[in-house]
Formats: C-alpha cells, structure tokens, sequence
C-alpha cells in the first residue's frame, strides 16, 4: 500500500469515527431519548455532523484525494479503491462548494424542523411547521445552487437521491401509471368490498412486537447484526452491514400494519446487511440511492409479503403470537391485505393507490421547486389533489399534508424513489421468475431464502458501487419502464376482486 493510500484510510477512520457518534445520537434522540434531552442531542447532533462535515471539505482531504486520482497512485488502486477515490472527489468537489456557516445552519434548522413538524402534526395545525417548511424550501434552494450549479433545482434534488434520475424520465414512468391504474382502480372500486371489522380488534403490543421478529427472522434478517427500536415512524438506519438497526410503530388497533412496517423496513435492512462487509464505512457501502432501496424494501412488503403463498408456512405461527388470526383464514387474511381502498395515509395505503399518493408528492414538489407555489398554498394544493386522484378530502392537515416527515428534514426528491422503488420491482420479478420459476410456487414451499440469496447475489451486495441504471441493466438488461408492474397490479387484482 502507497503511504499516500495508508494515509488517506486513518484520515476515513477518524471521519467515520464521528460518523458513528452521529448515527448513534439520531437513533438515541428518536428511539429513547425524552422530550426535554432534544435540545442538548440536537446541540452534539450538530457539533459532530458539523466536525465530519469539516473533515469532508478540509483541503488535507482534498490533496490526498487529487494524489490518488493521479495516474501512477490510481492504477495501483484495487477496482473498489479506485470506486472510493472517484466518487470521494466527485463529492468533494460538489460539497467544498457550500459555505460551512450554510451547512451548519442548515443541520441546525433541519433539526428544529423536524420537531416543529411534529408539534404541527400532533395539534394538526400547519401555521405551526409553515415557516419551517419555507425556511427549508428555501435552504435546500440555495445548497442545491452551491452543489449543482447550472442544473435546474428539482433535477438536482431528484438526481441526488437517485443518481441519473430526472423529471423527465420519471413524467413518463408516472404518466404510464396514472394512465393504466385511474381505470383500474376505478373498475376495483365498483366491486364489493369485503368486512374488515376482524381486522382492527384489540392486538396487544408486546404480541405485536413478537410477530414483527417471527417476520423478520421468516425473511432473513440476520438478529447478530440487527437490532429494533420503537418511533413515531417507522425507518431503517445502519452503521455498517454489521450493525442494522430497524423501527417499528404498534398501533394497538392495526395489528397490520407493524407486521407491513416490519416486512418493509426488514427488506432495507436485509439489503445493508448483505453489502459487501469490505465496503464497510465507505462511500462503497450502504447504499445510497433511495430508489434501489425502496425496491428492496417494497419488494420484501408487496411482491413478497401481499402475495399469500408467502403467508403458508407461518400464517399458524401468526395465530399462535396474535389469537385473534386464529378465527380469521388466511383467504380473508390475503383480501384484507390487498383491500384496494381511497385513503389518506400514504403508509397505510395498498400498494396500488399508493403510487397515486407518490405522484401528488412528486407534482406537489414540481409546483413548490419549478412553479414557485408558496408554502401557504400548500394545503390547498394538496386538497385539490387528493380529490383528484382519490375523490376524497382530508378532514384536517395531519391527516393531509403534515402526514408525511420528509419535507421537514429538506428530502425534497425522495418521494418519487418509494414509486420507482416498484417500478423495479415489476421488472426484478420478471426477471426473477425467468430465472427460478414461480415465486408463488418458491413462497408456497418456504423457500423465502432462495429469493433472498437471489437478491443478495444481484443487487445487495454491490452496495453503492452500481448506479441505479446499472443495476437495472445487469439484472433485467433493459430500459427502465412501468410494463411490468401495470401488467403485475392487473393480473393480481382481476384475481383478488374478480374484475
Ligand atoms: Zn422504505
């Protein structure tokens, strides 16, 4: 190893070092930490990120960075250190551009962001979040202008949560949808819907707490490098493939959906522990494009989880943790899984109104970035959408537009990844099933774990090293396109409600 490179390994050591303290005050402040300790969490939260912040910006790092993409160091490099060093100084260059006051006070307002969200959202009044929300609007504006000078900000924002993904593209994959599901949803909803009262009787928490372990256990997340924690909303964070942390929220009327939140955010979390470990704790690692990532985690939730044959082997287990399912079979358990229903909450939608969910974001984002809606406007903007696509009126913003976390935390281009998420889907499941035949027939036998190793092999394990459209391409070797998923939703719900 070149003493250049020796030097450049400890220099990531120490950055990961604050790293790690920073990922482990986030988990604390939102799993167990009280109301009255934010303020201090927030106060370190910011000092560290601020200090990893500095060391990823620091000239010292960007000398080594230009020695090692100097020929003579480069050649010498093995093909992940060579990935590390380009995509390093690509970043480099993009974040030395940000003032670090604009940083700084960026972290800061993002924090006190997320907490007025939450007031906002418990007095469900949107007065309380708005000057949050336009402080962030307008931060995430002007970062964007220091990162990606030159690119229009909504395809900046969108690229930086799925590299390569544009306005463009995604117009046509949403427009492809909105075309297929407005019919089909319609033809779905003028059939009878069946009784869902069995479903939201009395599931005693802690049994809820069992069954999320008996599904994660089911699909292959790994207890010697995962742990689960309780928040508001569920999410998955992760120090390195060692060390997977996923949450959970039981309602204690909805037993369904903890069991849903676990299979979801198993799904992340089974993707970070089956990264390559020799990427650990660099920018080879966990990996970063939120797209990819959602259609692991919604391929665990709904290809996998909503399909019965996945419920077979453990849906007497299920009985045995939550009495209730004992008197309910598993067909009425299948129909209730897949109720296709107009409703509010994007997390407890069924997998086919929800890409009407995602698309209001995505033209709710495209009106606050490229047509300058103000902030104010919002709540009537998300009305008027919400009867558009859904024919239906929240009864106040907690169930509209305060529902959601992400606009207050500034991740203003995540949504569309939860829908190109399942775009993928579509087309892995094609591509799966060409490759080891039915998926029914391999959940029926309980053989989760080969699809599991399937997607270890094809996705997983190269972490951040493949792009989104490169990924695409090596496992389904084509253009990204919704086909597969209208033509999935079609043949699956003629089946559930006999269309
Ligand atoms: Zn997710």
């Amino acid at each position: 190893m070149s003493k250049l490179l020796e030097e450049f390994k400890n220099y990531l050591h120490e950055m990961n070092q604050y790293e790690h303290v920073v990922t482990l005050l986030y988990w604390d402040m939102k799993t167990n930490a009280p109301k009255l300790g934010q303020e201090a969490h927030i106060e370190a939260l910011t000092h560290f990120s601020t200090k990893s912040f500095e060391m990823s910006t620091a000239d010292k790092l960007g000398e080594m960075l230009d020695g090692l993409a100097e020929e003579s160091e480069f050649t010498a490099l093995d093909v992940t250190w060579q990935f590390i060093v380009r995509r390093m100084k690509r970043d480099f260059d993009r974040n030395k551009r940000i003032p670090a006051e604009v940083y700084e006070a960026f972290v800061r307002a993002q924090a006190e962001s997320g907490n007025a969200w939450e007031e906002a959202k418990n007095s469900s009044d949107f007065s309380v979040f708005a000057p949050h929300l336009k402080k962030m609007v307008e931060m995430t504006k002007e970062i964007a202008g220091y990162t990606d000078p030159g690119v229009e900000t909504y395809d900046a924002l969108l690229n930086q949560y799925e590299e390569g993904m544009d306005s463009a593209t995604i117009d046509r994959l949403f427009g492809e949808l909105k075309q297929e599901l407005i019919p089909l949803v319609q033809q779905i909803l003028a059939k009878p819907q069946p009784d869902d009262t069995a479903f939201h009787a009395y599931a005693d928490p802690d049994a809820q707490k069992k069954v999320q372990w008996m599904l994660l256990d089911y699909i292959g997340f790994r207890r010697d490098a995962g742990a689960v924690g309780e928040t508001e909303h569920p999410f998955t964070l992760n120090f390195s493939s060692k060390d997977v942390r996923v949450t959970n929220h039981y309602y204690e009327t909805e037993p369904i959906s903890a069991m849903f939140s676990a299979i979801h955010e198993g799904g992340h979390g089974i993707f970070e522990q089956n990264v390559n470990p020799e990427y650990d704790n660099t920018v080879a690692g966990s990996c970063c494009y939120m797209g990819i990532h959602e259609s692991q985690s919604r391929f665990y939730e709904n290809i996998l989880g909503r399909n019965k044959n996945f419920w077979l082997p453990i849906y007497d287990k299920l009985g045995e943790l939550l009495p209730q399912f004992r008197e309910i079979s598993l067909d009425d358990f299948y129909r209730e899984i897949n109720h296709v229903r107009n409703s509010f909450i994007r997390t407890e939608a069924d997998e086919v109104t929800y890409c009407f969910h995602i698309i209001l974001r995505y033209e709710m984002e495209k009106a606050i970035f490229r047509d300058g809606v103000s902030v104010e406007e919002l709540p009537t903007l998300w009305n008027q959408k919400m009867q558009e696509y859904l024919q239906i009126t929240p009864k106040n913003d907690a169930e509209g537009i305060l529902q959601d976390m992400h606009w207050s935390d500034g991740s203003f281009g995540y949504f569309p990844s939860y829908l190109l998420g399942s775009i993928y889907d579509g087309m892995y499941l094609d591509t799966m099933e060409a490759e080891l035949g039915s998926v029914d027939k391999l959940l029926a036998e309980g053989r989760i774990a080969e699809i599991t190793k399937w997607l270890n092999e094809k996705i997983h394990q190269y972490g951040s090293t493949r792009t989104p459209k490169e990924v695409i391409e090596a496992v389904c070797g084509k253009e990204v396109s919704a086909e597969p998923l209208v033509r999935y939703f079609k043949k699956k719900y003629t089946e559930v409600y006999g269309l």
